[in-house]
């Protein structure tokens, strides 16, 4: 019949929308907050290396341009400087909603930002969620949990927080977040998922962010002692950045599996912070030491996921131990700390 060239592009489209379950959809519009810090930067090679096409919203806060450089050419990819605690229009498929300092030190450095951030910046990415009907995940964190009163944590756990301390303007903040997430699911219909994040390291941290990790594994490289705040015997469980994003495990599962959450994903081994201290002088220097500091107000004294919900779920369990983890981390700090001193 006639108009054959429209026709053919009529037919492709509607064929893609036809696909049968399981069989890979078109490229789709992704966008990712806070897609250019630690854990933001990981999830864009994935989602570029799988086929996506990737906005970067990020205003820069912990996040740094090199985290995404590699892909400033790339056509699919594009880095926008904006805060989510204002409004913004994009036309997008799935939402990856991250924007939000995660070491202590950052978030207690403007307490009122955090909490604006986590609440406003959570609320733009619903309301944008509602307007294009795209997909949105929060990544949510362990600190929902406060100082635990249940050992391991469990989703079905509804925390011990302090609504007036200083950790509040995070834990309290992601909270709501969490709140403002399942209400838009109920009020608005938007499609969700929640992820709770445990303690998670590896290349591309912020060399200076304050988080014990990064903090021992910069200062032995420095060979400054590793600073154990209070008597180190309180504990964290800590997952390898992979486990945690990568296509086949973790954020990108959960987004496309039909589960709202919450999840907990973390890895369930469990270290006080003198162990971390020992693990990390096995792996960098043995003549490394510690140096006891005063510790801050309202730290958790133990953290470690029960993963029985996910693993039974999506299929998801973390694969790389802290021993095999460190040392993927050590030769990206290396090479970083290196380039401070020229
Ligand atoms: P990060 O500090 O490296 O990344 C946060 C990113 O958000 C940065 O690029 C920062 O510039 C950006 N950002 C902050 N405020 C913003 C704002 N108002 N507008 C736009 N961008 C903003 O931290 P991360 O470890 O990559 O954490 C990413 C997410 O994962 C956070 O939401 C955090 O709460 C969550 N999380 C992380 C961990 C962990 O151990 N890494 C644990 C639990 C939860
Ligand atoms: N919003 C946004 N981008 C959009 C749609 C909404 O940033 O594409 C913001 C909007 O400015 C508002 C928030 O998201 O501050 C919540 O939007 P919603 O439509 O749910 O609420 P309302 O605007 O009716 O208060
Ligand atoms: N910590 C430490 N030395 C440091 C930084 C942190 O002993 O240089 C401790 C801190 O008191 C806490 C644990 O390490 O008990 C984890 O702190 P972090 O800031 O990494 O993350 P949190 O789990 O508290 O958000």
């Amino acid at each position: 019949g006639g108009g054959g060239a429209s026709s053919v592009v009529v037919s492709a489209a509607a064929a893609s929308r036809r696909l049968p379950v399981g069989v890979r959809k078109p490229p789709l519009r992704v966008v990712v907050t806070g897609g250019a810090g630690f854990v933001g930067s990981h999830l864009v090679d994935e989602l570029l290396a799988r086929g996506d096409s990737v906005i970067v919203v990020d205003n820069f806060f912990t996040g740094r341009k090199e985290n995404v450089a590699r892909h400033l050419a790339d056509p699919r990819f594009e880095l926008i400087r904006h805060d989510v605690v204002e409004p913004i229009l994009l036309e997008v498929d799935q939402i990856y909603h991250l924007a939000c300092p995660a070491s202590p030190v950052h978030y207690k450095f403007n307490p009122i930002k955090t909490i604006k951030t986590n609440v406003m910046g959570t609320l733009n990415m619903l309301g944008l969620a509602k307007r294009v009907g795209a997909r949105f995940l929060l990544t949510s964190t362990s600190e929902v949990y406060g100082d635990p009163l249940e050992h391991p944590q469990k989703e079905s756990y509804w925390g011990h927080v302090n609504p007036i301390g200083v950790r509040s303007c995070y834990d309290e903040g992601k909270r709501t977040a969490e709140t403002l997430t399942m209400d838009y699911h109920r009020g608005a219909g938007v499609e969700v998922r929640i992820a709770r994040i445990f303690n998670t390291y590896g290349p591309r941290m912020c060399l200076d962010d304050g988080r014990v990790v990064s903090n021992f594994v910069a200062q032995t490289l420095r060979k400054q002692p590793m600073t154990v705040y209070g008597d180190g015997k309180q504990t964290r469980s800590f997952q390898y950045v992979s486990d945690l994003v990568f296509l086949v495990d973790g954020l990108i599962t959960l987004m496309e599996s039909e589960h709202i959450g919450p999840f907990n994903l973390g890895n369930p081994g469990e270290f006080t912070m003198l162990e971390l201290a020992q693990v990390v002088k096995e792996t960098i220097d043995p003549s490394a030491r510690v140096e006891f500091k005063p510790n801050t107000a309202d730290d958790p004294h133990m953290r470690k996921p029960d993963i029985s919900k996910a693993k039974s779920l999506l299929h998801w369990e973390p694969k790389i131990s802290l021993k095999q983890g460190l040392p993927r981390m050590v030769s990206d700090f290396q090479k970083r700390i290196m380039d401070e001193k020229r």
